[in-house]
């Protein structure tokens, strides 16, 4: 069943409103017919118009409201594992010898990137390592004692044991 207010702008269904009693008592039928059988309903123009704006919005439901909290809670949960197991990798890293039982590197040197990794922590060490500031960003100052570590495990690392990626 089509509409009687299909295919009309906000002010003429506000004048079809507001001219209703008119057109009731007038000879002429009216230029949109009542739907029949149809509930009378009594708004205000201003109703009218508030009930379309109201109706054309978004609707969120309580259920999609709760989905968006838990995915909301879901990230920062994450963000949170993230962060623990950096801390915990660094932690690892910092307790890693780089060094075998037999007393040979763990490290392996990569060429084409010119550093050294640890194959049990995965500690990339530098030969031109900076020191960090407490955001991890380097500083422009060497870090000797890394630098030395990087030294000390090329030496030890036999051409044998390169690779490239
Ligand atoms: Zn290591």
């Amino acid at each position: 069943m089509k509409s009687p207010l299909e295919g009309k702008s906000i002010d003429d269904i506000g004048a079809v409103y507001e001219e209703g009693p008119e057109q009731e008592v007038s000879e002429t039928p009216a230029p949109v017919a009542p739907a029949p059988g149809g509930t009378p309903v009594t708004l205000t123009f201003e109703q009218l118009k508030d009930l379309l704006i109201e109706a054309k919005k978004p609707v969120i439901s309580d259920s999609d409201k709760k989905k968006l909290e838990n995915d909301q809670q879901t990230r920062l949960d994450n963000a949170a594992i993230i962060t623990l197991e950096r801390a915990k990798k660094l932690q690892e890293q910092a307790m890693c010898g780089h060094i075998r039982r037999d007393g040979s590197s763990r490290t392996v040197y990569v060429e084409n990137g010119n550093y050294l990794i640890c194959q049990r922590c995965q500690d990339v060490i530098r030969p031109n390592a900076m020191l960090k500031d407490k955001n991890g960003k380097d500083t422009d100052k060497p870090d000797i004692a890394r630098r030395e570590v990087f030294q000390k495990h090329f030496a030890m690392v036999g051409r044998s044991q390169l690779f490239d990626y």
